[in-house]
């Protein structure tokens, strides 16, 4: 039997694993001992630990890799290991599976949804599809496999543009789920023959105009990072236009963009002040690459539950007992590979780190 295909691996640190009121596995703390027990039972799986960066700090500091959702599909085609972990929500590690259908790919709790990819069902998208039989249909990452596999091309909010830049001018395109993006999209491109499907993510909606415009007002001389599914990215452009915000210090951002201005900011000795407009998970890299800079979240009570379901005493469960696995048929895969594959060819991303 080969390290991949084992299902149970002893670990001293398995009998301590219990869960809390909301069924996520707890328990451990993420200390020395367990970050050396990860360790072994990784590499006794022959595993690679990737890390979305709205993890907890210490599943990020674990991982081999952590990044966006694109620099993090990525990593998943090309690595050598015959496991996929992936800290994550459930549509990342299917996105991984069906980059990598040969590999095994785990989640260390498959309960970890999105709000995001829940908004649109590809019973629904096939309504859709059959009001605009031409469209070219384009579907931001955060999508479930079934709903990949009715698309043309993936996207994620580092490409999204250049995707949609990728599309001849004169075809309709759809542009699912997330209308925050999508309107982001349609600004940048100019186009009018978009149709945005009106879903949203609950923790970037959150992340409204009003709670930017009273902490804009407050920090006048910070800098703005936004990411483009924040229900505020409009308001940051108006906020800008009126002169309340200077234009030149609103940012629009993926998370991975975000980490690469930072890094600049860093290297410039900078010791200036940052607000940042997404899930409060990234501050924990930003503050890695520029610890001179003062970063404060827009809403510091954005962090998503999916993403935090991730917890030490999940990701030890996982690798020790081999659970959760992604199953996906081999038609799903089939169909959601081209998207995705045509997603990766497109624009250019931060590569994961
Ligand atoms: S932050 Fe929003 S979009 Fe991201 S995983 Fe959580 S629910 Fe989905």
């Amino acid at each position: 039997m080969t390290a991949h295909t084992l299902d149970h691996l002893d670990s001293p640190l398995l009998s301590q694993i219990t869960t809390n009121a909301a069924g996520t596995y707890t328990g451990i703390v993420g200390d020395a001992t367990w970050a050396a027990e990860v360790r072994r039972l990784a590499d006794a799986r022959d595993a690679v630990l990737l890390a979305h960066n709205y993890e907890l700090p210490e599943i990020q500091d674990i991982a081999d890799y952590t990044g966006d959702s694109l620099a993090l599909s990525r990593v998943a085609a090309n690595d050598p290991h015959s496991t996929i972990v992936f800290c994550g929500v459930h549509f990342m590690a299917e996105t991984a599976k069906i980059l990598s259908p040969e590999k095994r790919v785990l989640i260390p709790d498959a309960r970890a949804g999105c709000s995001l990819a829940s908004s649109i069902t590809a019973a629904e998208l096939a309504a859709w599809k059959a009001e605009y039989p031409d469209a070219t249909v384009v579907s931001y990452v955060n999508t479930t496999a079934e709903v990949k596999a009715m698309t043309d091309i993936c996207c994620t909010s580092s490409n999204a543009v250049d995707v949609v830049q990728s599309i001849p001018a004169d075809q309709e395109v759809l542009f699912c789920p997330d209308q925050f993006l999508g309107a982001h999209v349609k600004r940048k491109t100019g186009r009018n023959n978009i149709h945005i499907w009106m879903g949203e993510c609950h923790i970037h909606a959150d992340i409204n105009g009003d709670v930017l415009a009273e902490t804009a007002c407050q920090h006048p001389d910070s800098d703005l990072y936004i990411h483009p599914e924040c229900g505020c990215t409009t308001s940051a452009l108006y906020l800008a236009q009126e002169g309340v915000v200077p234009q030149e210090q609103v940012k629009i951002l993926s998370t991975g963009g975000m980490l690469e201005e930072a890094e600049e900011a860093g290297a410039c000795g900078d010791h200036g002040e940052v607000l940042v407009a997404t899930e409060v998970g990234m501050l924990h890299q930003l503050k890695a690459v520029a610890p001179n800079v003062t970063f404060t979240p827009i809403n510091p009570h954005a962090a998503c539950p999916f993403m935090k379901m991730i917890t030490p005493a999940a990701l030890l469960r996982c690798l020790a007992l081999g659970k959760d696995e992604i199953d996906l048929d081999p038609d799903t895969i089939a169909a959601a590979y081209r998207p995705v594959d045509r997603m990766i060819s497109i624009g250019n991303s931060p590569a994961a780190r």
